[in-house]
């Protein structure tokens, strides 16, 4: 087929403005990299957008040449849909303009944006929009799929703050979809991924969130495990919204606040920050408390801007790792789900593999069931990431395994089927995905996917199949 096409790509670089970049070009080895080092995919030609009218054209191209077609925003899924091989790669990396409007506290953002753009240019307000924790993720992928962070329990999903979005639909008909237009598809848009269209452009709603941060750091060693799951448990059972904890079982980084005989110790975190300009006292008291109950190894308490703790974990999840995740919903640190974390977390080989677990409730509570399209249900829970990462592609099957071990066992004790489709490592798995939505939900997506993809073109990605 590339063959055949070779004297096509001319015809596609005339029907639009962005860049066309096909096998041979000096870039196309570095245009269809993603985050995830493991995936070597050879897309037949990347279609570089910068405006809604080529992302159109573009998918009119795929048409008349019957090409499949993958959709790129900030390229860090873990299963690396954003690329296939032999299939036309809609890149909108460019498209990364934010505009926001302080008065109205709304945010205009493009669909190739970063966390970290968004962050940025609603900050310069001394506002925000909650997201994830990694400032390269993609902000399309990740409001798509649902979007949790160290702002959810206080302000919800990313996806809960979406007001609207514009969308270039499968036939190249570009709408715009709110809850007074095209409805069934802003509902499919907040949660179902990106099976409905390709969006150009997100509408959010903004917070005010103050620029510093308070932040704080303990480290326990591996042996305590138990003792610090059950300490986060108690006080994660009354953390007012404006506190959050992320508990994560990881190595010592090698920073300055560490002491040089404890880097890379395998260990258990809490991650502990404070929202709000009062919150200094709570947030003191909080960390005094965890101190006192059990003393870690070291620690570390200083307040940062709100923008360097969205980037804090950056370079520790710096492109060109080889990964692997899966996650779980559980309801809370239980007795059997602190002996899972223990009896596993010793067992990773890599020193860069983690788990994570971010509280979710409050906020993130507060949106009904069936108002969104997101996956999760909505009752208080937390949720589990397991994540294999290494810099070592020999060494990630290793690491894959000791994933697959650790969720299994991990699963039993978790919420249902319910599963994070932004994490999912096996996108195929037509059963995992209809777990992770529910029966009612996914045939309620599979009929919207039927109205506006009934072609299923958009199907790289947590693939819903039209009704
Ligand atoms: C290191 C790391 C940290 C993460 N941390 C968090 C976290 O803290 N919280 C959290 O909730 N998630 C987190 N995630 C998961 C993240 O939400 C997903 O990986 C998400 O898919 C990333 O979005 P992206 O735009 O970068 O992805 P891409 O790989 O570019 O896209 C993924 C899929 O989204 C769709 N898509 C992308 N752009 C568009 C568009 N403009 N229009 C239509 N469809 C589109 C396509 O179907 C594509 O296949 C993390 C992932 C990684 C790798």
């Amino acid at each position: 087929m590339t063959q055949t096409l070779s004297s096509e790509f001319d015809d596609l670089r005339t029907a639009l403005s962005g860049r066309v970049i096909a096998p041979g070009d000096p870039d196309y080895d570095q245009a269809r990299a993603v985050w995830n080092a493991e995936i070597d995919r050879r897309p037949s030609v990347i279609a570089r957008r910068t405006s809604t009218t080529d992302v159109a054209a573009a998918l009119g191209w795929a048409a008349r040449h019957s090409q499949p077609v993958s959709v790129r925003g900030g390229a860090h899924n873990v299963a690396g849909t954003s690329v296939a091989d032999d299939a036309l790669m809609i890149d909108l990396s460019l498209m990364r303009e934010v505009v926001v409007d302080p008065e109205a506290r709304r945010a205009r953002v493009g669909g190739g944006a970063l966390l970290a753009d968004l962050d940025a240019a609603a900050q310069a307000h001394g506002l925000a929009v909650p997201v994830g924790v990694i400032g390269h993720t993609g902000v399309a992928g990740i409001t798509l799929g649902g979007g949790m962070g160290w702002l959810t329990r206080k302000h919800g999903l990313t996806t809960d703050n979406l007001v609207s979005a514009e969308v270039v639909l499968a036939d190249g008909r570009i709408v715009h979809a709110s809850a007074d237009e095209h409805p069934d598809l802003f509902w499919a848009l907040r949660g179902g991924g990106g099976n409905f269209g390709v969006v150009t452009g997100f509408e959010f709603t903004l917070h005010p969130v103050h620029p510093m941060v308070e932040f704080a750091l303990l480290f326990w060693p591996l042996e305590q495990g138990t003792e610090v799951l059950r300490l986060a448990r108690d006080v994660l059972a009354d953390l007012p919204d404006e506190l959050n904890i992320i508990v994560g079982a990881l190595n010592a980084p090698p920073e300055p606040f560490v002491p040089e005989e404890h880097h890379f110790a395998p260990g258990y975190a809490l991650l502990v920050t404070g929202f709000g300009a009062d919150v200094g006292t709570e947030h003191a008291r909080l960390v005094a408390r965890l101190r006192d109950a059990l003393p870690p190894l070291f620690d570390m308490a200083a307040p940062m801007p709100y923008v360097a703790l969205q980037q804090m974990l950056d370079e520790a999840n710096a492109w060109g790792s080889h990964a692997y995740v899966k996650n779980t919903y559980i309801t809370g640190l239980s007795d059997p789900v602190i002996g899972v974390m223990t009896e596993h977390v010793p067992r990773k080989t890599s020193p860069t593999s983690l788990v994570l677990i971010y509280p979710l409730d409050g906020a993130y509570s507060s949106v009904g069931e069936d108002e969104t399209a997101f996956g999760g249900g909505r009752s208080p829970r937390s949720i589990v990431f397991i994540v294999g990462y290494t810099p070592d592609p020999e060494v990630l099957p290793a690491e894959r395994a000791w994933v697959r071990e650790f969720h299994s066992a991990m699963a039993p004790l978790g919420i249902g089927r319910e599963t994070y489709v932004n994490e999912l490592p096996e996108p195929d798995d037509d059963k995992q995905l209809r777990d992770a939505y529910g029966r009612e939900k996914y045939e309620r997506l599979a009929r919207v996917k039927a109205d506006y993809d009934p072609g299923n073109v958009f199907n790289s990605n947590t693939n819903i199949k039209p009704a």
